[in-house]
């Protein structure tokens, strides 16, 4: 049988520094979604290398050792690669395995399920009286069942499903997924998935209510609220729980959660970041007078070198450069810091800094792959919306974005979304339309320097009239120096070896 796309939580790595993930866990959405059975899935947001799949492993931890979940079920799939394109296998597949993983609990006591389960067992591997094999709706119909039935045992009590890897489905597996999906939070699963995109829908409200402590000039957009169904008035969580109720009267009965989705945003925080950034330098080459909790080894070379008199540069400057370059992104930090590394001194650095680091650009190289594997209308989609977003560091409209690209059949952003996985983002930057920009810095430089040849092609393509013989301006002027304007797609990059342990993107 071929090895499953979908598999469980990956243990954690012993060079994670886990504080930098403490303030999820205290985040307004978090705490509500663990302590109450909300209707609505959780999604954690976060662009390639933001540290996702790390998070997604702390997060099953954290359930299963907490006092008020660690007898519930937890179930944890995560999809860990490229989906094989039977879309109704796997959907069945997933049914089938959240299944088993829901009787992982000592909670579960008058569970019927194992009839309906049999039903399903029967169809599908006994073949029973029916040697061609069972139809596929017929099979999920009896899945869904034992399903059900399980959730229904559970009804007292709680069942968590936390879902890594989402992005690795087709749209159309997605479109499936979140069928089934909902069906299960009605059955009173909550629901926890990680994902590289936002979904594209802009919420605003704010609460209406007349007696809110906060004045109502002061108060801030709400992710998660309460709507009367009946005069659409919109009352916070903290007035519902204090029992301010519809001001016009309705009872709180009527008051609903009307939204499929609450999302959360994965970024390092500034002090947790500085203090991941010291952990680590004082972690690989001792005592740099960072003050870091790392247990310190003696002082390598670099170690020495960075807090000698001769320095020209002091090791909390260049802690400092790191943490710029990262812009709150962990997968970034580690690059920098992983090169860093690598060297005996860091002297050097300073004549290299109009160039990426070989390790990011093949770290940006190796995940651009997941857009390429794409069939050819997505990938030209992807790969001319991205060459789009080069042109400016604020990122390109969608609506001139369509017009660019009116041959191709797009009828949301979403679908330009989806297709360029996760390396554009939504921002509202300055502009009443929707942009999509490059999803951090780092990788704006990447496809504005022309880095990437096939991101370079296609920007020939939407821009036949103007071909660009250099690269145009980014941020302020000041930005630009004479090495900048000089480099050509041709040059060498500066020979970095990256270190083994850097990883890839998954
Ligand atoms: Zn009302
Ligand atoms: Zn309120
Ligand atoms: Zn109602």
């Amino acid at each position: 049988m071929p090895r499953s796309s979908l598999q469980s939580v990956k243990r954690i790595s012993s060079d994670i520094f886990p504080s930098i993930y403490d303030w999820f866990f205290i985040d307004g959405a978090f705490v509500r979604w663990r302590k109450a059975r909300v209707i609505w899935p959780l999604y954690c947001i976060g662009s390639p290398g933001a540290g996702k799949t790390t998070l997604f492993s702390l997060i099953y931890r954290y359930l299963k050792r907490h006092p008020e979940t660690q007898n519930y079920p937890i179930a944890d799939i995560c999809i860990d690669r490229e989906v094989p394109p039977h879309d109704v296998y796997f959907i069945e597949d997933f049914l089938e395995t959240l299944y088993h993983k829901l009787s992982d609990t000592t909670v579960l006591k008058e569970d019927h399920s194992d009839d309906a389960y049999e039903e399903y067992a029967e169809m599908r591997f006994l073949l029973k009286d029916a040697p061609e094999g069972y139809r596929a709706k017929t099979r999920l119909q009896s899945l869904r069942e034992a399903l059900n039935s399980r959730l229904n045992a559970l009804k007292g009590e709680r069942a968590f499903l936390l879902l890594d890897g989402i992005d690795r489905c087709s749209p159309t597996q997605r479109l499936l997924l979140d069928n089934e999906l909902s069906k299960l939070l009605e059955a009173g699963l909550s629901i926890l998935i990680t994902s590289r995109l936002a979904v594209l829908e802009r919420v605003e409200a704010l609460c209406e209510h007349p007696d809110d402590p906060v004045p109502q000039y002061a108060r801030l957009s709400l992710n998660m609220y309460y709507e009367c169904c009946i005069c659409e008035y919109i009352v916070c969580v903290p007035c519902k729980d204090a029992k301010r109720s519809c001001p016009n009267g309705h009872e709180e009965l009527h008051l609903h959660e009307t939204y499929d989705h609450v999302n959360i945003n994965i970024a390092v925080p500034d002090m947790a970041m500085k203090e991941f950034i010291a952990w680590n330098l004082e972690r690989e080459h001792g005592d740099l007078g960072l003050g870091s909790s790392a247990r310190k080894p003696p002082l390598s070379p670099l170690g020495r070198s960075l807090i000698s008199n001769t320095a020209s540069k002091s090791v909390q400057k260049h802690a400092e450069d790191v943490y710029e370059a990262a812009g709150g992104h962990i997968g970034m930090a580690k690059a920098r810091l992983d090169l860093i590394h690598t060297m005996d001194s860091l002297e050097g650095i300073e004549s290299r800094r109009d160039q990426l680091p070989a390790n990011i650009i093949t770290m940006f190289d190796a995940g651009l792959k997941r857009i390429e594997i794409q069939p050819s209308d997505q990938r030209d989609i992807a790969l001319k919306a991205i060459a789009a977003a080069a042109a400016d560091i604020r990122g390109v409209e969608v609506p001139v974005l369509r017009e660019m690209l009116r041959n191709a059949d797009i009828r949301s952003g979403e679908d330009v979304l989806e297709c360029s996985k996760g390396f554009l983002l939504t921002s509202t930057h300055d502009t009443p339309s929707l942009r999509l920009t490059a999803f951090h810095q780092s990788f704006f430089r990447y496809i504005s320097e022309r880095y990437n040849q096939e991101i370079h092609r296609a920007s020939m393509q939407i821009n036949p009239a103007r071909p660009r013989f250099a690269p145009r301006e980014i941020g302020s002027p000041a930005d630009i120096t004479p090495q900048k304007l000089a480099r050509s797609i041709t040059q060498p990059v500066h020979p970095f070896i990256p270190r083994k342990d850097t990883r890839n993107w998954t």
